[in-house]
């Protein structure tokens, strides 16, 4: 976005895969995120997972617990609590070095039957009930039901069908049993039946995973440019089979190495085979930012466009990063940004920070804006150290600019009042109420004469003499 300075965006707190599964979870391009996902796939699935599936599993030994006493001590409950120790033990002990992968595809649908269609597994899943009449008792019946839908669940759609599993048992055990011990035999029957079912059906295939990533992952919230580059210059420290993919790309992201191409050239490459390609061309146009809007709003508002998704994606980032910004300057005309409103549909606009006047985001640096006035300094504009700092020197600028304070290290009373009374004369309404606030500093080798800071006094906020 900018050529500048971005300090504000990088958070290291973060670790690198919440980053780059944000990234994934929010990426439009199915090429590039399955790059990503490789870099994730193999990752365990981490503490918060580890409980959550311990738990089901508690609860569904519980469940087996009381089905268990139900069919062999006519239901007393002496293997509840066995039960429950050992489903959440031991499917912690079975998933603790499950992968992300496995994990993801367990939860998702599958393809299980993407070849077949739907009537073909509306009969495979009717043909079924029939045989539970088969049997004697209504347990029993119960008991395949509960058992074969579940398993059908679980093959078909994955774990995150669990809420059927409520509705499943409710519907399987009603009638003339219907007790709480029934609904968890119920239950029991479903959740041993979508267990194994998710656990067979499961296609850890990135394809498979990637279109119910919003499902999977529907609160994770898009990250910005820096953190995902931060994100993967560690991640593929860390994983180095990866490095001979990654390495060559990473240094095509910086923003000095983006091609300077015009956003007509760049839209075009948004649908090339090559997925680095389309990667560099959306970072061409996030850093070109308000100068490629009127591009991607044709792109955002034709919904026959092939880059309808891409564009609004596109727009909505450029939103996102200017958003970011704390201080924001433009660097062609010095002044300050603020928001502007582009209308993306009837109902959304996208806001974005630009430059008050040319209204560009593409240039900007971030700090504050110092007038400096130093007649040995022979630089229009320098930065400091930190870069959060911008100091213009006036002597050689000339013009007024949106500083937020003046520092006078060497300059002649000639020079100073002619810059006090540019100041005094500003028709800039927005400069205008700032000025009598602003702190007006003087290095104490500058000897002004008394109308001189007079004049300072009269124009400025604060003046006062400093020492180095
Ligand atoms: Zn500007």
């Amino acid at each position: 976005m900018t050529t500048l300075n971005l300090t504000k965006t990088e958070q290291p707190s973060t670790p690198w895969q919440t980053l780059l599964w944000r990234e994934w979870r929010n990426a439009e391009d199915k090429g590039y995120a399955g790059h990503i996902f490789n870099l994730l796939a193999s990752e365990p699935i981490g503490s918060q997972n580890r409980f959550i599936i311990a738990a089901l599993g508690a609860i569904f030994g519980a469940m087996v617990g009381i089905l268990l006493d139900a069919l062999l001590f006519s239901a007393t409950s002496i293997l509840v609590w066995p039960g429950l120790v050992a489903g959440g033990g031991g499917v912690y002990i079975l998933n603790r070095h499950l992968s992300m992968r496995r994990w993801l595809a367990m939860l998702t649908p599958n393809n299980l039957f993407s070849n077949t269609k739907w009537p073909f597994k509306v009969v495979i899943v009717l043909s079924l009930l029939p045989l539970a009449f088969l049997l004697p008792s209504v347990w029993a019946r119960g008991l395949f039901l509960g058992l074969t839908s579940g398993l059908l669940l679980g093959l078909t759609l994955g774990l995150l069908s669990w809420p059927f599993l409520g509705i499943l048992s409710l519907f399987f055990f009603q009638g003339q049993m219907l007790e709480t011990a029934d609904l968890f035999l119920g239950g029991a029957a479903v959740g041993v039946g979508l267990g194994l079912g998710a656990l067979i059906g499961a296609r850890p295939k990135h394809q498979q995973i990637y279109s119910f990533r919003q499902v999977c992952f529907w609160w994770l919230p898009p990250p910005l440019l820096a953190e995902v580059d931060a994100a993967l210059q560690q991640a593929i420290e860390t994983k180095t089979a990866h490095s001979k993919l990654w390495l060559p790309v990473l240094p095509r992201l910086k923003v000095e190495n983006l091609p300077s191409r015009t956003p007509q050239a760049t839209v075009k490459q948004l649908n090339a085979l090559n997925w680095v390609t389309r990667l560099i061309a959306r970072r061409t146009l996030l850093h070109l930012s308000s100068e490629a809007f009127t591009l991607l709003l044709k792109e955002a508002q034709d919904a026959s466009s092939p880059l309808q998704q891409t564009a609004i994606a596109l727009l909505h980032s450029i939103e996102r990063e200017t958003q970011s910004w704390s201080r924001p300057i433009c660097m062609r005309c010095l002044l300050r940004c603020r928001d502007f409103q582009i209308p993306l549909s009837l109902e959304e606009n996208i806001i974005y920070q630009g430059c008050r006047d040319c209204r560009q985001s593409q240039d900007i640096a971030n700090g504050e804006l110092v007038a400096i006035l130093d007649i040995d300094d022979r630089a229009k504009i320098k930065f400091k150290e930190n870069k959060e700092q911008i100091e213009v020197n006036w002597l050689q600028q000339r013009t007024l600019f949106d500083f937020d304070r003046v520092e006078i290290i060497k300059a002649n009373d000639e020079d100073v009042e002619r810059f006090a009374v540019q100041v005094g004369n500003d028709t800039d309404t927005f400069r205008r109420s700032r000025h009598d606030h602003l702190p007006c500093k003087i290095s104490p080798e500058c000897n002004l004469s008394p109308n001189t800071l007079r004049i300072l006094d009269r124009t400025f906020g604060s003046v006062e003499h400093y020492q180095e």
